[in-house]
């Protein structure tokens, strides 16, 4: 059958077999479009039925977690994990905690973290959790409560050679703490099972910067093929947690200058450069609004949402040269691209996991913006925490520098091997195409030399 057909037919039974799913029917969309050119060269793939296969994940455990609010009242949420695909080594991906969470997003999270993890070159298969529990307005004690309820079932279905879950969304340092506390409990195992860990039990140097800091190597790595860089240029960022910070932080160390960030509440406009240090005190420590923000800097401009035109994102009106959302998905529409294009943006890079939609995509391609996505260039994030996984295997701690100069070079793998990519299939500089066709073949390989897995 004619490849584009078969494409189709297995999007066609996803949807069927899944209904409401449509975050993950775009990801599939996604993947599945841009193989189309490898699927017509090697029939092994059809042979297989590997992209039948792919995209369906091995196992999906959804589970109650119920904890005691302050009032003493027992709340209820939903728990997820989704072990998407084990061929080239243990789950690995993040927890996302954010009421909009339900098994259709989980699974695009854990369809996409399978290529991304492909593409690092490191022994990583994919996977994806979380749950709908709302941390905003939770006291210390509630979020505590939950993350060992939360454990309690999750424990049973991870490990450090089976799944290795993270953060994400609503996941950092303090929600990797509690439940590592339980796991240990449960368990009794002090081992390598949770990454993005305190630096004092088995954490690693960096793995908080890391996967903001990749994507502007990435974003330099890209320019570079085109003599150009980021120094003394204007960068647009959405979001202020954890992947928007040390985007920002990284962008002032080469020499650029962001301007924006972002909440779920509104944007920040500082047009001499976000001040670093109240961006971390207020999100990171007080964690509070970005009202705080241009509370102690009159100059910032501050737009809440509903100002926000309708149906836009705000920060992409600012003109840039180059773009990084770093809040959520599906956040740069196609009007928003146009606005970008319009206002002279040379390139997006995807911090978030799939922040651009399927038509703001081809917008890009289409008119010239570099496209770096989100599989490829947020890669630095669970690199390291694969790399936490080597030093807890082996029992050591690199410095710094270490960890950071693996970074930098596994961002540079991930460029050259999806530039490399594309240009093998005659699409020069689309690496979405060959980023997709490289993390796809590895996976794929391993799954035929492991026979009807
Ligand atoms: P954080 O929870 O640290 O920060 C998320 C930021 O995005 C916050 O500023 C939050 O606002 C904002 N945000 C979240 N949801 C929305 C929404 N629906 N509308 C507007 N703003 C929103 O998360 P991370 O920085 O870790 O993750 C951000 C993105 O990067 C996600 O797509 C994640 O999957 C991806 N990613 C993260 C990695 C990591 O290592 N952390 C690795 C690879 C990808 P508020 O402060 O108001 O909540």
């Amino acid at each position: 059958m004619e490849i584009k057909k078969r494409v189709a037919e297995i999007l066609k039974s996803t949807i069927a077999s899944t209904p409401g799913q449509p975050e993950f029917y775009q990801a599939v969309e996604e993947v599945l479009t841009s193989l189309e050119p490898l699927l017509k060269r090697e029939n092994k793939y059809e042979k297989y039925n590997i992209i039948e296969r792919i995209v369906i994940p091995e196992r999906q455990i959804l589970f109650r977690v119920t904890w005691i609010d302050d009032k003493g009242k027992i709340q209820t949420n939903i728990g997820y994990r989704v072990q998407f695909n084990s061929a080239i080594g243990p789950y690995k991906g993040g927890l996302r905690f954010h009421p909009s969470v339900n098994l259709g997003i989980i699974k695009f999270l854990g369809f996409e973290q399978i290529f991304k993890n492909s593409l690092t070159g490191l022994p990583i298969g994919g996977g994806k959790g979380g749950s709908d529990f709302d941390p905003k307005g939770k006291s210390e004690g509630e979020i505590m409560r939950f993350c060992r309820a939360f454990m309690e079932e999750l424990f049973k279905h991870i490990g450090p050679n089976k799944d290795v879950p993270a953060g994400d969304i609503g996941v950092g340092g303090r929600e990797i703490g509690y439940m590592f506390g339980m796991y240990k409990r449960l368990t009794n195992n002090f081992e390598g099972v949770l990454t993005g860990k305190g630096l004092n039990w088995g954490g690693s140097l960096a793995r908080t910067e890391a996967t903001g800091y990749g994507c502007v190597y990435f974003a330099e790595n890209f320019l570079n093929k085109y003599d150009e860089f980021l120094k003394n240029k204007i960068c647009t960022i959405s979001g202020s947690g954890n992947v928007a910070t040390y985007t920002i932080e990284k962008l002032y160390t080469v020499g650029a200058i962001p301007v924006t960030c972002s909440d779920s509440r509104g944007m920040i406009y500082d047009k001499n450069g976000i001040n670093l240090e109240t961006l971390k005190r207020v999100k990171e420590v007080e964690r509070k609004s970005l009202v705080e923000y241009a509370k102690e800097h009159p100059n910032a401009v501050y737009t809440p949402i509903e100002k926000y035109e309708k149906g836009r994102n705000a920060v992409w009106d600012i003109p840039c040269f180059a773009a990084f959302p770093s809040a959520t998905q599906n956040e740069v529409n196609l009007a928003d691209a146009k606005v970008l294009h319009k206002n002279g943006c040379r390139i997006v890079v995807e911090g978030a996991n799939m922040p651009s939609t399927l038509e703001a995509i081809s917008y890009y391609q289409e008119n010239g913006i570099l496209f770096a996505p989100a599989k490829a260039a947020n890669a630095g994030g669970v690199a390291t925490s694969q790399l936490e996984m080597s030093q807890n295997a082996s029992m050591e701690s690199w410095t710094f520098e270490e960890v950071d100069a693996k970074l930098h070079g596994i961002m540079k793998h991930i460029f050259d091997l999806s530039y490399e990519t594309s240009m093998e299939f005659g699409e020069k500089g689309n690496i979405l195409l060959g980023a997709n066709i490289a993390g796809f073949r590895k996976v794929a390989d391993s799954m035929i030399e492991q026979g009807a897995v």
